[in-house]
This record gives structure tokens, C-alpha cells and sequence, in this order.
């Protein structure tokens, strides 16, 4: 019996061979990763990880539960190949191992800067361990830190540079920081809660080049002329889906693997799941590809449903969190087609909700140091309920009520 192999040992491809236990599967069970390190969890890597320079990273599970769970774990091995005809992934020293289904959970791969400089010493970014170790390493003698992009996990790790007594400076392209993945009223009060802590925000600001001092970074020059002194550079502009794999197998991929709803590729005995999947999205009536670890887990639980035959579409509600500094942001449902947004909270409280609506229907919520909120506005928009502008008025209580 071949089994089931699963490429990519991450937030997704480490669960799918407890939930494949845990539904009664009982073949070989395959996961395989480029990484040496027992699977481990990634959101620390820019938050407590990079700030505690005791920290260690939290490992998912002991290396015996996967033993327990009979899951046979390749570390430290990249996959080079998938061979569809022959069912069968390879590796760099020519090794086979077959499958009877395959999972791909390769997730995605920090974009990299293309100006000039991009390739001095003092240039970082996050990803994995290895990344987080050597960026805490080097911070450490670090006076002047520049973090290019305002997204996600380059401005988690910048409210730590600032906490650590570094001078810091974002620089974003896009008008506002969070561009995409909040509502300008949050992006707004970000920003403005990063003022206070005194990191420079430069929105809709380009960069010409990296200037260096014997080929180490020490400067950032913008398109307006002016420079910002850097003795260390994070780069947070976004990521790709590492998708090579699929692609030279001959798999649909356009942003990620295309999925259908079930998750299955464009060969049935493949799946693709979390980062590098982009899957028809059941509420947003569109396709998208997520980061985050709920939808890397999430996917994982359903394609070990789908394994064992119990064939639904996958319909889970997004969500998705980030600490920036003293905030907990917390993201519910998908706004993509939002024409009305309503906040909670008077202006100015430092903590509040906005409400994202199409029409008369509920799309999604973003928090900001309100996770009560967050939590009942996962429920409501799993269930389908939109509750009116009296309903968000009335506060918390009612929104509870109406879950019923
Ligand atoms: P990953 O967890 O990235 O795992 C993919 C694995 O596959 C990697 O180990 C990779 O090396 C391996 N791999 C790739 N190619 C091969 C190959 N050819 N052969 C073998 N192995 C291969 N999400 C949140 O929800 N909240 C957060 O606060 C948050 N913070 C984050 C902070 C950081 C610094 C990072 C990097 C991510 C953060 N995320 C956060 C995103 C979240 O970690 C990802 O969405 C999640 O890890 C995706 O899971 P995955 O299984 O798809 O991929």
C-alpha cells in the first residue's frame, strides 16, 4: 500500500496526518519537508520569537505524538520532483516514495526585492526559524532599522525593533500601510497608534536604491532624493506561492494551485492546501489564495474528510489574527465586495470593530483589541447573520442573541 504523502511539514501539512488518524485512516502516512526542525508554529517568528532572545520556537507537536500517530516524518529532505504517471514524488538523490494520494503543502516564499542594493549584507526577511535566529542575531547590534512594507509581519516586527530602543522607519508604497488586508479605519489607526510610539511611517513612499558602506547595507535611498539611514533592513513586501512543484507536473496553477471546491488539483489523486492553494471561496463567490493559519488548518481537516470519502465542499468561515505592539487586530470573513462599513465604538477608542457589508449582508469584521467581538463575529458569519445597524448599536449582548 502506497498511502498518503504530504510535501510540506508547516501549520497544514503537519495536520493532516492526525486528522487522517483521527478519521479512521490506518495506511502509511508520508511528511515530507526541505526544513530540518520539527514542524513548528510560524506568527512567533515575528512577534515573541524575535523579542525574547531566550525564546526558542514552540514546536506543533512532540516528536513522539508522530510517532504515536505512526506518521513518518522526512526532515531536512526537499521534494524536486512529482512524477503523476508513476504516482511518486523524488528527491535531490534520486529516492522515490509513491502515494496513493498526495497533498501538496508547500506554502509560499517572501517576495524579494529587485532594486539595486537588494543583495547587501544587512537585508533580512521572515519566514522560517532559520530567518527569525539570524534577524534576532543581528538586530541585536542594530541602531537604525528600516522595514520595507507596511504589511503584516513587517510592521509586527517593527513595533518590536521600536520596543527594543531601535529608531524605525517603514516605508510603504501604497498610500496606507495594511493596504489590502484591512479597513482603512484600522490601517488609520495603526498608523496613527505607530506615530505615538515613534515609528516613522512613510506612506506613499518609493524606494530607488539601497546604498552601501563595503557591502553592507547603510542607507535607503527614496525616489524624492532624500536618504534614511539603515545599519539593517527588513524586507515585508508580501509573498508567492511555491507552486514550481505543481507547475512542472503539468497542475493548473495561476497564484497558487488551482484547486475546486474540494480542494483536489487537476489530477484527483493531488490536493493542495493553505498558502500555496487558490481555491474558489464559498462566501465570497470568487477565488482567492489565504495566509493564514486557520485556513491552512482548516484545509487540512477537510481534505483528510475528503480522503475518506466524505465528499462536501469547503465552506469554512477566513479568519485571521496580528499583534502589532500593544494591539491585537483580529480579521473575520472576507470583505471583497464591501459596500457599507460600520464601526463600533466612538472615534478615538482605542479599542472598536468595523462591520463590512454588502448591501444588507454581513462580509466580514476587523478588531482591534476586541476579541469578544471577533469571536461572535466569526459565528454570525458562519450562519449566515447580518445584523442591522440598530443590532451593532445595541453593543455585544445583542450580537450574542442573535447566534441564538
Ligand atoms: P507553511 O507553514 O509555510 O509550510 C510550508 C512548508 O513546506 C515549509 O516548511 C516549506 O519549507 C516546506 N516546503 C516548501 N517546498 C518544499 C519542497 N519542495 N519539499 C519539501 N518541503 C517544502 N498567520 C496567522 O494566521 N496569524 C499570524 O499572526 C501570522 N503570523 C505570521 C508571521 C510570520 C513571520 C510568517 C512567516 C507567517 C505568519 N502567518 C500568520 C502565516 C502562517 O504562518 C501561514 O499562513 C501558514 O504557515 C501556512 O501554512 P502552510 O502549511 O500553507 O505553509
Amino acid at each position: 500500500q502506497r498511502g498518503v504523502v504530504i510535501i510540506g511539514a508547516g501549520h497544514g501539512g503537519s495536520q493532516i496526518g492526525f486528522s487522517l488518524r483521527q478519521d479512521g485512516y490506518d495506511g502509511p502516512i508520508h511528511l515530507v519537508s526541505d526544513e530540518p526542525d520539527l514542524p513548528y508554529h510560524k506568527p512567533p517568528l515575528s512577534k515573541a520569537y524575535l523579542k525574547d532572545a531566550s525564546q526558542d520556537v514552540q514546536i506543533l507537536r512532540a516528536e513522539k505524538a508522530y510517532a504515536d500517530a505512526r506518521i513518518e516524518l522526512a526532515l531536512g529532505r526537499k521534494v524536486e520532483a512529482i512524477d503523476r504517471q508513476a504516482r511518486a514524488i523524488r528527491f535531490a538523490d534520486g529516492a522515490t516514495l509513491s502515494y496513493d494520494r498526495l497533498v501538496i503543502a508547500t506554502g509560499a516564499t517572501n517576495r524579494k526585492l529587485t532594486i539595486a542594493g537588494h543583495d547587501l549584507a544587512g537585508l533580512h526577511s521572515i519566514r522560517t526559524r532559520a530567518d527569525a535566529a539570524h534577524l534576532r542575531e543581528a538586530m541585536q547590534t542594530a541602531g537604525d532599522i528600516v522595514v520595507i512594507g507596511g504589511g503584516f509581519i513587517g510592521l509586527e516586527a517593527a513595533a518590536t525593533f521600536a520596543a527594543l530602543g531601535k529608531r524605525v522607519t517603514v516605508i510603504e508604497l501604497a498610500p496606507f500601510i495594511l493596504g489590502r488586508a484591512v479597513s482603512p479605519v484600522v490601517a488609520a489607526h495603526v498608523d496613527a497608534e505607530y506615530r505615538k510610539l515613534g515609528i516613522r511611517v512613510l506612506t506613499a513612499t518609493g524606494i530607488e536604491r539601497l546604498e552601501d558602506d563595503a557591502g553592507k547595507v547603510k542607507a535607503v535611498r527614496l525616489t524624492d532624493g532624500t536618504t534614511v539611514l539603515a545599519d539593517l533592513v527588513l524586507v515585508g513586501i508580501g509573498a508567492v506561492p511555491n507552486d514550481a512543484l505543481a507547475r512542472d507536473a503539468g497542475l493548473a496553477c495561476d497564484n497558487g494551485i488551482v484547486v475546486d471546491e474540494m480542494l483536489a488539483t487537476t489530477d484527483p489523486a493531488i490536493f493542495a492546501i493553505g498558502d500555496v492553494a487558490n481555491f474558489p471561496h464559498a462566501h465570497a463567490g470568487r477565488r482567492v489564495r489565504l495566509e493564514s493559519v486557520q485556513n491552512a488548518s482548516d484545509q487540512a481537516k477537510h481534505v483528510a474528510r475528503t480522503i475518506m470519502g466524505k465528499l462536501e465542499p469547503y465552506r469554512e468561515t477566513p479568519w485571521f489574527w496580528s499583534d502589532q505592539g500593544h494591539m491585537k487586530l483580529q480579521m473575520a470573513g472576507l470583505s471583497f465586495g464591501a459596500d457599507r462599513h460600520v464601526r463600533s465604538g466612538a472615534l478615538g477608542e482605542p479599542a472598536f470593530s468595523v462591520y463590512h457589508y454588502a448591501g444588507d449582508r454581513l462580509l466580514a469584521v476587523d478588531s482591534v483589541n476586541r476579541p469578544g467581538d471577533h469571536m461572535v463575529a466569526r459565528r454570525l458569519i458562519a450562519a449566515g447573520i447580518s445584523p442591522s445597524d440598530t443590532d451593532l448599536a445595541e453593543g455585544p449582548d445583542r450580537l450574542k442573541s442573535l447566534i441564538g
